[in-house]
């Protein structure tokens, strides 16, 4: 067992924190406040090789695997982007790149993945519904043949990025839940090219993140080609475990990097300033002590996410993937969201200021408690899984 990062890691992780620190805090900031997409940093991503790191060389890529990419998410992350930077990263690289690598078709791979490596192709996964958060098998957008085309019918909601983006993976049902075979089967994956005018998009105002907008999608009566469908037809609840288990993963280590970044201001500032006499409030154990343990926990959870990415990089089954994966997340958002609550209390008034970041890093880290997946899922899914205990709901 190695935990040195090797030399491509290396400079994947001393280039993720360069260009991060290029443009820093104050940028977030302003393009959070501005509700506005971060375009310049987008240029300087794609330019970087960021969004080709786990797309082959033949389409134009790095070829490396999601370890490499969560070491950049991470840094990006701690070097200042907070969650900025892994959220393009997931919404194009992951959803887009990721799915369309492991289960599209050869003309799928041709189309999207040389686009999507050189940052062209803005991707979205359309998966939630109102009705079909947390239970994805109640998926009710529908696929329908006509001829040799397929008719999409249905809402979604909360899809990130979908205003931008020109690629949309989506997930219907092919076959109704009473008629089809298996519970797990009947739903299937589609690519969309966008803007379509049988698609509105509209954006919803939200809490965090406000440098990419989450919005409402309709279908109404969306056409498009059989080449649409990822194969096989049906048989999309697999392949949505094999995007969604990568998601989290992402999820982990941004979380992993906030923390990291959060932690290191409330330091530098913990450091220099004093309330009572000479000792600097950083020598409180009050506010010492749960710094520490989160950080202790995040590294223990980190290296369990790399294991996860060795995992999923080595083909094992969704489940062991899972179990790791699952794990990590859930350590990871207890102690990311514990040591930015620690680091905004070190900064006291001032972590109420806009001026201070902290404020929207919390914002930011509270995400992992309800998405991609929400804690109570995220333990479930361990109780259930890895401990063998009931199932306390139906689906
Ligand atoms: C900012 C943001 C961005 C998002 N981006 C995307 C995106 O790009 N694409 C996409 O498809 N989706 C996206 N989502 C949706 C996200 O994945 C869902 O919100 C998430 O899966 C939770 O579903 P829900 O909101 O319907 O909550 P629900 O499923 O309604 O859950 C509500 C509460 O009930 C609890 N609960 C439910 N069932 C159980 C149970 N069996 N046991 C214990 N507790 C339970 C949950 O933990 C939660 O606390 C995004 C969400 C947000 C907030």
């Amino acid at each position: 067992m190695n935990f040195e990062l090797n030399e491509r890691q290396k400079m994947i992780a001393n280039s993720a924190k360069e260009l991060a620190s290029e443009f820093g805090p104050e940028y977030w900031r302003k393009k959070d406040q501005q509700g506005e997409f971060g375009a310049e940093f987008w240029k300087a991503l794609c330019e970087a090789g960021f969004l080709g790191i786990v797309i082959p060389e033949e389409y134009g890529g790095s070829g490396n695997g999601t370890t490499e990419l969560f070491i950049a998410m991470e840094e990006l992350a701690a070097h200042g982007c907070g969650m900025a930077g892994a959220w393009y990263l997931i919404l194009t690289e992951v959803f887009g790149g990721l799915s369309i690598l492991r289960h599209g078709t050869a003309e799928q791979k041709r189309k999207y993945l040389p686009g999507i490596a050189r940052g062209e192709l803005e991707f979205c996964m359309a998966l939630t519904e109102p009705d079909a958060g947390s239970n994805t098998l109640n998926t009710r957008t529908s696929a329908r043949k006509d001829g040799g085309a397929w008719i999409i019918n249905g809402n979604k909601t909360f899809i990130s990025g979908a205003d931008r983006a020109r690629g949309m993976l989506i997930v219907a049902r092919t076959t109704p839940p009473e008629k089809a075979s298996r519970k797990t089967s009947g739903l299937s994956l589609f690519l969309a090219d966008l803007p379509d005018k049988s698609v509105e998009i509209a954006p919803i105002s939200k809490h965090g993140i406000n440098y990419s907008h989450s919005c409402t999608v309709s279908f109404n009566d969306l056409r498009l080609p059989a080449t649409a469908l990822i194969p096989p037809e049906d048989g999309g609840w697999n392949m949505v475990l094999d995007t969604l288990n990568p998601e989290r993963m992402s999820f982990s280590a941004v979380g992993v990097g906030i923390a990291r970044l959060a932690i290191s201001k409330a330091v530098e500032y913990a450091r220099e300033r004093k309330v009572f006499g000479k000792n600097p409030i950083g020598g409180y154990q009050s506010l010492q002590f749960p710094l520490a343990e989160a950080y202790a926990s995040l590294e223990a959870a980190r290296l369990l996410n790399f294991k996860a990415a060795d995992l999923f990089d080595r083909g094992a089954a969704a489940a062991e993937v899972g179990a790791a994966g699952n794990m990590a997340k859930a350590v990871v958002v207890e102690n990311a969201t514990k040591a930015v609550y620690w680091a905004m209390q070190v900064f006291g008034g001032y972590a109420y200021s806009r001026d201070y970041d902290v404020e929207r890093w919390w914002r930011e880290v509270n995400i992992m408690r309800l998405a991609p997946i929400t804690q109570q899922m995220t333990l479930a899914y361990i109780g259930e899984r890895v401990l063998g205990l009931p199932k306390s709901y139906v689906t």
